[in-house]
């Protein structure tokens, strides 16, 4: 007897996930590991290079670990992270954070490697990969949507799935389509620069604050070192590749720190530029759900996206085996999924708000720093603190998963 094809109505996957990226391709990995049937679909190659730097924070290290994955991230050539520089204004925080004792190291991969990655390890637990296939419409049978249409290399086709997953990123077409509306939407409140740099060296990162800015530092493959910069929507660097990039050396080399890192290096990339809406949106409704930046996404300053976007891959891949095996209804699990996701999300999502709107640092800010820097567990602390090894939401978000 030959095997139905999988994707049929009369044989419907048990999941299509748009999206084969930070939360798509690892949901598509655990769902598989669970035996479910699951087809991951996206309109770029896997792999290719998208808009955004790269910095993983702590919490979401420790998925690609639970998943098996930060040795396979080392034998990339991507260097961990064990040491961080802080400069708010000239107060000075230095050391290598710490989680439970042990040297806390984060990895700033290039998308390109991290994707395909994940791609890689979906695909060998036995999720299908559809590439360069374009979703453009949701199959929708008794008001559940029951799949996809879309085009891809060879011609037009519809996917059908017991449940349909968006992870097709902030512009999300399954949230289009299913018209699911903002819940809180803050706009842009701030822009970002960024670019690849030779010649650096500093193993750490560093972050320097000064005036409206934000530069941030961070080692990635190929001995490079990414550089971005955030500023006020109002600070217009002008249009165009060359107007952008002299903008954005500009900016950094103005900050005496950060010119005298850059004194030997190169810029090796145009600088790219990027204005990110700070948004969320409903995330379920009949036979569908959104995951990562589609349900929820938010200026890059606090290097959150990729991180959140593994926390709901491990939080979805629970609510749809609950559902999907029967242990709850299918619409319950997916709604008592996304409540507990957005409980957990208010708070970064509001302090990255905070953060994006630039505001300058308040005198008693700067005076409890200076105190901070004076106090050698206060600055593991506080670095701590930023690189996520004491991120209470994520911690008890982790707790749910696993
Ligand atoms: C400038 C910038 C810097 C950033 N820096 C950081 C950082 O340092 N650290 C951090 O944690 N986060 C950072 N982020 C955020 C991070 O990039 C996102 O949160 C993360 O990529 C979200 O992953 P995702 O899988 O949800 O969506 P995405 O990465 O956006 O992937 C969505 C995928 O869906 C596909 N797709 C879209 N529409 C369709 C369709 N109709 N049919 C088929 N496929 C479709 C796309 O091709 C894409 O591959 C940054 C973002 C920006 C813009």
């Amino acid at each position: 007897m030959t095997a139905r094809k999988k994707g049929t109505k009369e044989e419907p996957y048990d999941v299509v996930i748009v999206g084969a990226r930070c939360a798509g391709a690892p949901l598509g990995m655990l769902l598989a590991r669970r035996g479910y049937s699951v087809e991951i679909v996206d309109r770029n190659a896997a792999g290719a290079d998208t808009l955004s730097t790269h910095w993983i924070r702590w919490p979401g290290v420790q998925r690609l670990r639970a998943w098996g994955l930060v040795t396979e991230l080392e034998k990339t050539g991507c260097p961990p992270i064990v040491q961080a520089c802080l400069d708010f204004e000239g107060r000075v925080l230095s050391g290598g954070p710490r989680a439970g004792g042990i040297e806390a190291a984060t990895y700033a991969p290039r998308r390109t490697v991290l994707d395909a990655l994940l791609v890689a390890e979906a695909r060998a637990s036995g999720a299908r990969l559809r590439e360069r296939f374009a979703v453009t419409g949701l199959i929708v049978t008794g008001g559940r949507v029951a799949g996809v249409r879309g085009v891809g290399p060879d011609g037009p086709a519809d996917l059908h799935a017991r449940v349909v997953v968006g992870a097709d990123g902030r512009n999300s077409t399954v949230a289009r389509l299913v018209e699911s509306p903002a819940v809180e939407d803050r706009g842009i409140l701030a822009r970002s620069l960024y670019g690849y740099w030779s010649g650096i060296g500093e193993p750490g990162i560093r972050v320097v604050f000064r005036g409206r800015r934000g530069i941030s530092l961070w080692p990635t493959h190929d001995g490079l070192t990414v550089v971005s910069l955030v500023f006020p929507p109002d600070q217009a660097p002008g249009r165009g590749p060359a107007a952008l990039t002299e903008f954005y050396t500009s900016c950094l080399r103005e900050v005496p720190e950060v010119g005298r890192a850059l004194a030997d290096a190169d810029l090796v990339s145009p600088a790219r530029a990027a204005a990110v809406r700070n948004a969320r949106r409903r995330a379920h409704g009949p036979g569908w759900v959104l995951a990562g930046d589609a349900g929820h996404h938010k200026d890059p300053v606090s290097a959150q996206g990729i991180s959140d976007a593994f926390a709901d891959a491990d939080g979805l891949a629970d609510a749809l085996d609950t559902g999907l095996s029967g242990a709850a209804g299918l619409d319950q699990a997916l709604a008592r999924h996304t409540a507990t996701r957005d409980a957990h999300r208010l708070g970064t999502f509001a302090y990255t708000c905070e953060q994006a709107e630039l505001r300058p640092f308040g005198a008693d800010f700067l005076a409890d720093l200076t105190r901070t820097a004076a106090d050698e567990q206060a600055v593991e602390a506080f670095l701590n603190t930023f690189v996520g090894c004491d991120a209470p939401a994520d911690a008890a978000w982790l707790g749910d998963s696993h």
